[in-house]
């Protein structure tokens, strides 16, 4: 009995309702049972009549007394009845009702507990019906905005994981079918056919860095050692690793470096990260004799640092969407940088708004170049 209401709110309410009903129903009683005496007195008074346990003088006062004794009697009788009817209807009433709203504070609760249970088993489509204003309604806009975050982060890992098959199938395929070839004959085993099934295992590795890279970052599972950086020596490091490859490319480089920039602040790391990231892609994406453009300035309490390129542009349409995982303006381009896995720039923007930055892509379209550019605050 006691378990039965310490599980369920809605005996409890019912209890908690009896005991009012059951309180007011005594204090009725005892009130009324105090208060009859006095009353009848006051009236008889009123109306002539000698007071209950009052001086009795002669027979008349006799007579008159033992009238009153049995007036007073009936009387109580009376009010007792009346008030017994009326304690037995309003206690009904009371309970009545009470079972009514106790059930209708309970319901939407019942209401709630289905639905999470239905989420719980994966259906996370489902939604509470919000009534009313109070604070189970607003509980279940919570709750049901809780859900719709849920569903949005089983979405968003199910397409990850649909991108990711598709993006490790797409190698695996190249080497399975390298090696069928072979193992057929219809491939020769020449140097340039291993050198090709190395180069499709190459791209796995990356692909599997990239994504361990992604997930740590999408996690923010770093940290970051923010500290004041020069805006140069980012260049210069930046500089130093790429420079052999726009000689080999025959690619030239200029530098628009403010020489009285303040620092800025930053993990210099993961600036350098960043500012490879762009490099490495105008370099992928420009061809031969082409330019690029680097430019640092100072920008009202920002640093700006941009990267244009003369390459093979991006068309508009493409733009927005630059910096989603895996996206890739076109998948042929892939002949000019052996095949990026369209993460670089996704994990470029989560490093450069961890430090309080923006990233953007400009371009006129379609072989007119493009523009990266990212800010960040200075220290
Ligand atoms: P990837 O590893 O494929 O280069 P990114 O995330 O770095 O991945 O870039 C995403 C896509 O954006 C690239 O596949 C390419 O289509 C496009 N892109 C990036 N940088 C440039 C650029 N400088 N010029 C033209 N297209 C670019």
């Amino acid at each position: 009995m006691l378990d039965y209401f310490r599980r369920r709110l809605g005996a409890k309410l019912l209890f908690s309702y009896l005991v009012v009903i059951a309180t007011g129903a005594l204090v009725l009683f005892v009130v009324g049972q105090l208060s009859v005496p006095p009353a009848f007195t006051r009236h008889m008074a009123r109306m002539g009549m000698p007071q209950m346990g009052g001086p009795m003088m002669g027979w008349d006062g006799l007579w008159r007394g033992g009238m009153m004794d049995s007036l007073y009697k009936d009387f109580r009788a009376t009010f007792n009845e009346a008030l017994f009817y009326a304690i037995f209807a309003a206690v009904g009433v009371a309970l009545l009702v009470s079972i009514f709203l106790s059930r209708q504070i309970v319901a939407p609760l019942h209401g709630l507990a289905e639905v999470s249970q239905r989420i719980a088993e994966g259906r996370y489509e489902e939604r509470v019906q919000v009534q009313g204003e109070d604070e189970i309604a607003h509980l279940a806009r919570r709750f049901n905005q809780m859900a719709a975050q849920l569903e949005q982060v089983e979405a968003r890992r199910r397409r990850l994981l649909a991108d990711v098959s598709h993006e490790l199938r797409t190698p695996l395929t190249a080497i399975k079918g390298s090696i069928e070839g072979l193992i057929d004959g219809v491939l020769p085993a020449t140097q340039e056919t291993y050198q090709q099934i190395y180069a499709e295992a190459e791209r796995l590795n990356r692909l599997v860095d990239d994504l361990q890279e992604l997930s740590r970052v999408e996690a923010r599972a770093y940290s970051l050692d923010m500290q004041a950086v020069e805006a140069a020596a980012v260049v210069r490091t930046v500089l130093k690793r790429l420079g052999p490859q726009f000689e080999s490319r025959h690619i030239a480089l200029d530098l628009d470096l403010d020489p009285n920039l303040p620092p800025l602040r930053a993990d210099e790391d993961r600036v350098v990260q960043v500012l490879t990231n762009l490099v490495v892609n105008a370099l992928q994406y420009t061809p031969e004799n082409g330019r690029v453009f680097i430019v640092v300035r100072h920008a009202e309490d920002q640093i700006l640092f941009s990267v244009r390129d003369t390459g093979i542009g991006i068309p508009a349409e493409h733009l927005p969407h630059i910096f989603d995982r895996f996206y890739r303006v076109d998948k042929s381009r892939a002949r000019y940088g052996g095949g990026g896995s369209g993460i670089g720039l996704t994990i470029a923007k989560h490093l450069v708004e961890a430090q309080g930055g923006k990233i953007w892509a400009e371009s006129e379209g379609e072989g007119k170049g493009s523009t990266f550019a990212f800010t960040l605050p200075i220290a």
